[in-house]
């Protein structure tokens, strides 16, 4: 279990996070999810004690991390994949670390299969992929067998196959009973791989919710009506459940009606209609939406995402 409460971060007056409270529960793969610059990682950093708080706290099962006598078997994690050193083979950085918390030599081995790196074990971690490297980072991060598992964008500049893998991997973990939070900027990956998420915009919570929850929450279908007399048509369908919006004239995108409400109430009028069609949401777009006014620096809005049915 991750614990933070009223957890704020300023670097000079730059507010990085700001009050942020939320749990990460064991047994569940748990998203922390946001734009880039969202304070995902500061988050992260503040749980390992690697950034102090402003105000606030974080624990993990209970405690600070530093006041954990042996870190490494509560808390695996991996925040920048490259922080390993270059001139050592993947296993020595393993055994390394192993040595700091007396962990044997058969973990090391354990976690290198785990992982799928037996094959390239004895060669100089500088050498390494990306791909390589965020399996070596994982390896580490799992070395001490830890209940609470913390990854900082995993997949980022994986293929497909890597992917995949890490997605497995975490769902595994959770499965286990393990505490697993993991972050993306990807709705998309979020989707696929947690059951709830944390969403974060300019370092506050936008959202705690399942994924389920999300989804359906965001699943507003839209009705793209087309009419040479849009105006008059808005003011029918207009009400307190009902959103109406015009990107151009004559153009309306209708929430809160069916296409059948909609064509029903134009023909009772005697409004013509050149297009009556519903637009779903994608995920994306409904995580755009929702962290819109939190994104430090937005680009031109468009369309893309939207498919008709
Ligand atoms: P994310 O991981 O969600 O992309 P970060 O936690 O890296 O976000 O960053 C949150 C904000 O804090 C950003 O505006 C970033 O520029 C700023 N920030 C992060 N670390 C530092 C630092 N060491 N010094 C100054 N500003 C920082």
């Amino acid at each position: 279990m991750i614990d933070v409460t009223n957890l704020s971060k300023r670097y000079g007056d730059k507010v990085a996070v700001d009050d942020l409270t939320f749990q990460v529960k064991p047994g569940v793969v748990t998203g922390f999810l946001g734009p880039n610059g969202a304070g995902k990682s500061t988050t992260m950093r503040m749980v390992l004690g690697l950034d102090t708080p402003t105000s606030g706290s974080v624990t993990v099962g209970g405690r600070r991390y530093a006041d954990h006598p042996a870190p490494l078997r509560e808390v695996g994690a991996l925040l920048e994949a490259k922080a390993v050193h270059t001139g050592r083979t993947a296993r020595d950085h393993l055994l390394a670390m192993a040595a700091t918390h007396g962990i044997g030599r058969r973990r090391v081995d354990e976690v290198i299969d785990l992982v799928g790196l037996r094959e390239v074990a004895g060669k100089r971690a500088g050498g390494f992929s990306l791909g390589m490297g965020q399996r070596l980072g994982i390896a580490a991060a799992l070395l001490g067998d830890p209940k609470v598992v913390m990854l900082d964008e995993p997949v980022n500049g994986l293929d497909p196959d890597g992917i995949r893998w890490i997605r497995d991997l975490l769902k595994g973990l959770a499965a286990e009973g393990r505490t697993v939070f993991v972050s993306s900027h990807l709705m998309s990956e979020m989707a696929q791989t947690a059951e709830h998420l944390i969403v974060v915009g300019k370092g506050r919570l936008i959202a705690d919710v399942s994924v389920a929850e999300f989804v359906a929450r965001a699943a507003h279908d839209t009705v793209r009506v087309r009419s040479p007399q849009a105006t008059r048509l808005r003011d029918l369908l207009v009400g307190p459940d009902v959103t109406v919006t015009g990107g151009e004239p004559g153009l309306l995108e209708v929430t809160g009606l069916t296409r059948e409400q909609i064509g029903d109430r134009a023909a009772t009028a005697g409004l013509t209609l050149h297009e009556l069609s519903t637009q779903q949401t994608s995920l994306e777009e409904a995580f755009m939406t929702l962290t819109r006014d939190a994104v430090e620096y937005t680009a031109e809005p468009t369309a893309a995402g939207r498919t008709a049915r």
